[in-house]
């Protein structure tokens, strides 16, 4: 037996013991719940005649949104990276920024901004939260920009620096509120990268609220899902308007003429997309109880193990544990790889964390703070299946 042998042991193992063996092909790390009630509410909105961008599903979906985040004002639009792209366009972000991003992080993130024609600046991230670092930001940002009017400059590239997009990874809420304070102290906007996060919250506050505004997706692998979906929340009436008007081609109301006042997209949600979500809405209170119960389970399971850990919810937040993942104590890519072979060959579609942003091609000559968090997570962090079902 090699030293290797022990973990990969130990996690096959946990999945035993937790999901129990595969009985049928395999165990999909998340799946979407799809009953009765979202059947009912989707031939509901068949029915009605109205499938398309303008109905009652959409402001029934945005309402039911903003009661469960307590954002004044949420716009449902069709995924989650043009909610993102808007959000940062709303805020300012022009061609030639720079925008902070987690180099751990989904794709989407970092191209947004290269939607809005800036550069992501990427960051480090917390070996807890696994969400940015705002102790390591605040020392690269004292190191690496200067003031310039009111502009914040990279010293390096001379481009300026727009905003910082925090994400709160696999659910769990990274440090945000100490985020805030840095954000302050270097006069940036927070557009809040919530799209994992629906039901997660630090203190009593729902994530995706903190900054000027936040983002959340309903892709098929989250929470809860639309097919494909995303919302931008606000507390901010004036961005609020700008967001909406700029989701509908900018369109000038009127009983009949098409006039519009700037170039702008087609990013609203459709009523179709939006009665699905009303269904799956009324049930994320049940999706977030299984949830939790499954992530127990692993924590149970993984509790004596000594060459594993689980990730549990940060202190003083509450974690939707959207994907429940396990640590390796001793972070080495090659026995994360083992790991996930063997799991994977048995059935369970266990998944590494994102390969780093800032090694992909198109953003390998980004700006960047050190990264050596985000290089040791990506070594040590495998998701498991969480699909809600999983935890009933
Ligand atoms: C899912 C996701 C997105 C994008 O959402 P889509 O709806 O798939 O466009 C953005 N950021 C993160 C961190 C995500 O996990």
């Amino acid at each position: 037996m090699t030293n290797h042998d022990l973990p990969t042991r130990e996690f096959l193992e946990v999945l035993i013991s937790v999901l129990g063996p595969v009985k049928k092909s395999t165990i999909a790390l998340h799946e979407p719940s799809i009953g009765q009630h979202e059947h009912q509410m989707v031939v509901e909105c068949l029915s009605s005649g109205w499938v398309s961008s303008v109905g009652e599903f959409v402001t029934r979906f945005e309402n039911q949104l903003s009661k469960i985040t307590g954002a004044e004002h949420v716009i449902a639009v069709v995924n989650g990276t043009c909610a993102l792209h808007l959000a940062l366009h709303s805020v300012g972000i022009k061609p030639g920024d720079e925008v902070i991003v987690p180099s751990l992080s989904f794709v989407g993130t970092a191209n947004a901004v290269a939607h809005c024609g800036a550069t992501p600046h990427f960051a480090d991230s917390d070996p807890v939260t696994l969400g940015l670092d705002p102790v390591a930001l605040r020392k690269h940002l004292a190191s690496a920009t200067t003031k310039q009017g009111d502009d914040l400059v990279n010293t390096k590239t001379g481009q300026r620096i727009g905003a910082i997009v925090p994400m709160h990874t696999f659910g769990h809420p990274m440090q945000i509120e100490e985020l805030v304070l840095v954000a302050k102290e270097f006069d940036l906007p927070i557009v809040e990268d919530a799209a994992e996060s629906l039901g997660s919250y630090v203190g009593k506050k729902h994530t995706g609220t903190f900054g000027a505004c936040g983002i959340l997706s309903f892709n098929g692998n989250k929470t809860i899902t639309t097919g494909g979906g995303g919302a931008i929340l606000t507390n901010d009436e004036s961005l609020a308007k700008k967001i909406r008007h700029l989701a509908t081609t900018a369109k000038l109301a009127h009983e009949w003429e098409f006039m519009h006042d700037e170039t702008a997209w087609n990013y609203r949600m459709p009523n179709l997309n939006a009665a699905l979500g009303c269904a799956q809405l009324n049930r994320l209170e049940e999706f977030l109880y299984n949830k939790r119960n499954l992530a127990n389970k692993y924590s149970i399971a993984l509790k004596n193990s000594e060459s594993l850990q689980f990730v549990s919810e940060p202190n003083e937040t509450t974690s939707n544990y959207w994907l429940n993942t396990v640590r390796l104590v001793k972070p080495s890519l090659q026995i994360r790889n083992e790991l996930l072979a063997a799991s994977r060959a048995k059935g369970y579609l266990c998944r590494p964390a994102w390969n780093l942003l800032h090694q992909l091609p198109m953003y390998e000559n980004s700006p960047r703070a050190e990264l050596p968090v985000a290089q040791m997570l990506l070594s040590s962090l495998i998701n498991v299946p969480s699909s809600a079902n999983l935890g009933l």
